[in-house]
Order: structure tokens, then C-alpha cells, then sequence
């Protein structure tokens, strides 16, 4: 495509994306350097930083886009106030162009920002020209949200929310520290750079660095650096194959703030009606996914056919462990809430549940280590 045949330029974006660069790579350091910066600088930038990213992830992202819970209309608040200070238009459009992307993802007529375009594109790229123009005026696929009146009140009042929230907490916190221009740059620009790269990194590196568990039908990633820097969103493999899962690393150990934010909020009874996956569907695509590769990677060798029965017994039989402990642990649980059920019963599930468990733990070890070979 040659620059006539391209949709024009939006200016607007352009404008703000590089003025906020400049003022944030020039303009702060050579103001620090005469000024300098404290403490409080730096704790506003990362409560701000975070306040924005995870009114975006938690807000914009998982309860807005993907209906993964339910918030209190003050949470939803702060999300809307938050989503338009990290000025990322409002809600209801971001979440339309979200679902598209869900829809059709790596297409790249349909895709707003599809990763196969390249990096570019997919980080900033398709932002600074009207390529969608025509697409998304009536917001069809977010009828659900249209009827939420805080979504509404932000996409109406959109304009003057961000030009508050990004003149108002700066300059305001400016004249709370004697320093409006230190904390404008700082709080402004720098925390708005930060917020908008981040965000744009799971467009774009999510859909190209990172490992593929559970699917690689589309190029989501999964990635722990990425998620250190999106709270949590670096998941993306994951979280394109169970997108209504309110948890993007589903694992204890992985970085996922959002999930923990949320969580906490159903604590506190601020949100409901977490959504999850199940656990079972999880592993099994997993599974799949780790007999798929290890299938290609042996395809070439002489023993080919031996090898591949081989693995696909041992799929068989981890599945059908799978099966059945999921199965016990269903009854299980149904036990423990029924109190007719009497003690001795309840006891003979669990020895049960326990000796299945063990059989997993086993199959999937034998599973694990014949794989390992062909990794
Ligand atoms: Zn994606
Ligand atoms: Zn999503």
C-alpha cells in the first residue's frame, strides 16, 4: 500500500502521543536536572501509573469488554475516572474495539489491530490513521454496556474527563507540593507515556514474544516479563482462549495484580459473579496443546510411528485420569454440602478422591517426562 492509497492522518493522536513524549524524555530530565525531584514525585508517578493501568485492565478490560464480574457502581467509577486519565478513549469504545479484536483475531481486514500486521501497527500504528472509521459509529457489539449508565456517562462526558483528570490531578497535586511544573511533567507526562506503552505492549509484544500452552490457532503469548509491566495482562495465550476468566495467570505464583485487585474487591463486596474457567477444560487444552507440539517435533524422526502411539497412550490415559479426578472431586464437593449424606459415605469419597489424586499426580509426571525427551 503507497501512502496515497493509505486513510488520512488523525492528528489529533499524533499530537498527543509525540507532545507527551517530548515532554516526557526531554523536557523532565532537563527539568530534574535544574530542579530536581523528590520523593513525592516518584510515589504520585507509580500510585497514578497504577491507579490508570488498572482501571484499564480490571475496568476497560475484564469487566467492561469481557464481562468477566461484576462491580459496584463505585468501583465502576473509579475505573471510568481512571480509564479516561489514562487517556485511552472512553470505555464503550475501547471495549467495541476489544471485542473485535477477540472476534476476529489476526485478521487483518477485521482485527483493529491485528499482530500480523507487525509490530507498529498493533502498538500504535493503526491509532494514528482512520482505518476503522466506518466501522464503529453505533457500537453494536456493546449493547450490555450501553445500558450501564456510568459507561455512558463517561463515553458522553468523555472530553472533559480526560482533559480534567490530566490537567486537574497534576496541577493540582503541583500546588499541593509548590512545584506545578515538576509534578505536571512527572504526573503528567511521564505517568501518561508509561500508561499508554504498557497498555499498547499487549497489542502488540503479547501477540509476538512470549510461549504458546494453550493454543497456537492465534498468535497470543504468554509472557511473565510482559506481565510484570501490564499487571497481569502478559498472560495473553491464556487469556485468548478463556477470555471470560477474570484471571489472566491463573497460577498462584503468576503475576497478576488485576486478579488480585479484583479478588479483593469481592472481599470487600465491591464485586461479584467472578468468572472462571474450568479447571478441567484448562488442563485438558493444555494437554492437547503439549501433545500437539511434541507431535511436530517428532514427525521427522524414523520411529515416528512408535513414538507417536506411545504418546498418544500415555494422552489417553492422562485424560482419563483427568476425567475421573475432576470427576470424584465434583462429588466430593456436592458431599461435603449435602449433610444427608452420612460420614461414613462422605469418608470413603475422600479416600477415594485421595488414591485418584495420587494416580494424577503420577500420570502426569510419566506424561511430563516422556514428553520432556522430545522438548
Ligand atoms: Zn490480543
Ligand atoms: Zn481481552
Amino acid at each position: 500500500m503507497n501512502t496515497q492509497d493509505k486513510p488520512p492522518l488523525i492528528w489529533l493522536n499524533i499530537f498527543i502521543f509525540s507532545s507527551s513524549m517530548l515532554l516526557a524524555t526531554v523536557a523532565a530530565p532537563i527539568y530534574g536536572y535544574f530542579n530536581g525531584y523528590g520523593l513525592e514525585h516518584l510515589v504520585w508517578l507509580i500510585l497514578t501509573f497504577s491507579f490508570c493501568n488498572l482501571s484499564i485492565t480490571a475496568g476497560y478490560h475484564r469487566l467492561w469488554s469481557h464481562k468477566a464480574y461484576e462491580a459496584h457502581w463505585s468501583l465502576r467509577i473509579l475505573f471510568a475516572l481512571g480509564g479516561a486519565f489514562a487517556l485511552q478513549n472512553s470505555a464503550l469504545h475501547w471495549s467495541s474495539d476489544h471485542r473485535v479484536h477477540h472476534k476476529h483475531v489476526d485478521d487483518n481486514d477485521k482485527d483493529p489491530y491485528s499482530a500480523k500486521r507487525g509490530f507498529w501497527f498493533s502498538h500504535i500504528g493503526w491509532m494514528l490513521r482512520h482505518y476503522n472509521k466506518a466501522k464503529y459509529s453505533d457500537y453494536s457489539n456493546c449493547r450490555d454496556l450501553q445500558k450501564d449508565e456510568i459507561v455512558m456517562w463517561q463515553h458522553k462526558y468523555y472530553v472533559p474527563l480526560a482533559l480534567l483528570m490530566n490537567f486537574g490531578v497534576p496541577i493540582g497535586l503541583g500546588f499541593i507540593y509548590s512545584d506545578v511544573i515538576g509534578m505536571f511533567l512527572i504526573v503528567g507526562a511521564v505517568r501518561l507515556v508509561l500508561n499508554h506503552h504498557t497498555t499498547f505492549f499487549i497489542n502488540s509484544l503479547a501477540h509476538i514474544w512470549g510461549s504458546q500452552p494453550y493454543t497456537d490457532k492465534n498468535t497470543a503469548r504468554d509472557n511473565g516479563i510482559l506481565a510484570f509491566f501490564t499487571f497481569g495482562e502478559g498472560y495473553h495465550n491464556y487469556h485468548h482462549i478463556f477470555e471470560n476468566d477474570y484471571r489472566n495467570g491463573i497460577l498462584w505464583y503468576q503475576y497478576d495484580p488485576t486478579k488480585w485487585l479484583i479478588k479483593c474487591a469481592s472481599w470487600l463486596g465491591l464485586a461479584k459473579k467472578l468468572r472462571k474457567a474450568p479447571q478441567l477444560k484448562i488442563d485438558k487444552t493444555r494437554a492437547q496443546m503439549t501433545l500437539k507440539s511434541a507431535q511436530s517435533k517428532i514427525q521427522h524422526l524414523p520411529n515416528y510411528h512408535l513414538l507417536n502411539s506411545n504418546i498418544q497412550n500415555e494422552f489417553e490415559a492422562l485424560m482419563s485420569c483427568m476425567n475421573e479426578y475432576y470427576e470424584v472431586k465434583k462429588q466430593l464437593l456436592e458431599s461435603k454440602k449435602a449433610d444427608l449424606v452420612k460420614k461414613y459415605e462422605h469418608s470413603v469419597l475422600s479416600v477415594r478422591y485421595k488414591q485418584i489424586k495420587k494416580n494424577l499426580e503420577n500420570q502426569r509426571q510419566s506424561w511430563e517426562s516422556l514428553i520432556a525427551q522430545y522438548a
